[in-house]
């Protein structure tokens, strides 16, 4: 091979094809992709959907994730595992994280006209966190859409927080200042240390999946989401689950006092239409239940 490139070197110009002929399927798919994700933007194939959070006593909805979608033309549905890294890679993950910003700010102001009044977290990547800009951005956003900043929540997960700590300390003090709140997602997979969470301004921690699926099966999982919901309330956080997708995990889960849910179990992602329906049908079935205690005793 070093053979071949030495040749298509010397012949010049042919040596980017001779580097695209080679090039294994995978980096390829991604080069393909990244044009197509450059035009989706412009096209605007992108969308979020939202997924409800419940608290964990009496289900109601206490916010909802916007998590990013491209309805691609020939692909169909992508999720953000597909094209995330394809953006973050080839310098696009702050033109798609600012459109996901822009449209999340966009609908908590449309919820709020039709009186609900729902507080939206938005994920971000690690590139965004040191753009030079970003808090500035956030803040003309917001006050273009004339939101209040205390119902955007960023989340990030505890290794992109632990990669670059002083960087993120820096980035959480400055969009503390403007009022948003902060989540660390993916809890208890990164290694943070006490005395680094202290410090963050945070005011949420989210647990790991993994922990979650685990908490039936394996009392040390049991034994560590129970530790991380001690400390997030001995350090005056909130504690959301991700990923909870049955009667048991809810069950052990609001036993160990953990605030807030997500899973399957009570909603998948879905379209922004869909929210408002579903809020009511909680709230309905909720009011159901307590009027079936009340004529139960
Ligand atoms: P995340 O923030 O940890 O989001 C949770 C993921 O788990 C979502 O996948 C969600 O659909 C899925 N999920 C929720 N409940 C359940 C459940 O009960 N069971 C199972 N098996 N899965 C569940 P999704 O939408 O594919 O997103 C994957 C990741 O992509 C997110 O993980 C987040 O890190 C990233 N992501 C999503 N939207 C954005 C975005 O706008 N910007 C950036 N930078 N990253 C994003
Ligand atoms: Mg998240
Ligand atoms: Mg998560
Ligand atoms: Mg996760």
């Amino acid at each position: 091979a070093d053979a071949a490139m030495y040749a298509a070197k010397r012949a010049g110009g042919s040596s980017y094809a001779f580097f695209e002929a080679h090039m294994n399927a995978g980096v390829r798919e991604q080069i393909a992709l990244q044009r197509e994700l450059r035009l989706a933007l412009e096209r605007g194939e992108l969308a979020l959907h939202y997924q409800p959070k419940v608290s964990a006593g009496r289900q109601r909805m206490t916010g909802v994730e916007a998590l990013v979608r491209w309805q691609h033309p020939t692909r169909g549905l992508l999720g953000p595992a597909v094209f995330i890294p394809v953006a973050e890679r080839f310098g696009l993950i702050s033109a798609v994280g600012h459109w996901v910003i822009e449209q999340a700010c966009r609908q908590i102001a449309s919820w709020q006209r039709q009186d609900l009044h729902l507080r939206v977290a938005v994920n971000l990547s690690v590139h965004q966190l040191r753009q030079e800009d970003f808090v500035r951005r956030v803040a003309a956003t917001i006050a273009r859409e004339g939101i209040d900043a205390a119902q955007l929540t960023f989340e990030i997960t505890e290794s992109v927080a632990m990669e670059d700590a002083e960087g993120t300390l820096k980035a959480f003090e400055a969009l503390s200042d403007i009022g948003v709140q902060l989540s660390i997602d993916d809890f208890g997979t990164g290694y943070s240390s006490l005395s680094y969470l202290r410090q963050l301004q945070v005011g949420e921690l989210k647990i790991d999946r993994s922990f979650v699926q685990d908490l039936e099966s394996s009392a040390d999982a049991r034994a560590i989401v129970e530790a991380v919901i001690r400390l997030a309330h001995a350090l005056g956080l909130q504690v959301v689950a991700e990923g909870v997708e049955t009667a048991a995990q809810q069950d052990v889960l609001t036993r160990l006092q953990c605030d807030d849910l997500q899973g399957y179990l009570f909603a998948k992602p879905m379209p922004a239409e869909h929210v408002a329906a579903w809020a009511e049908d909680t709230r309905r079935r909720e009011a159901g239940a307590a009027q079936a205690v009340e004529l139960s005793v």
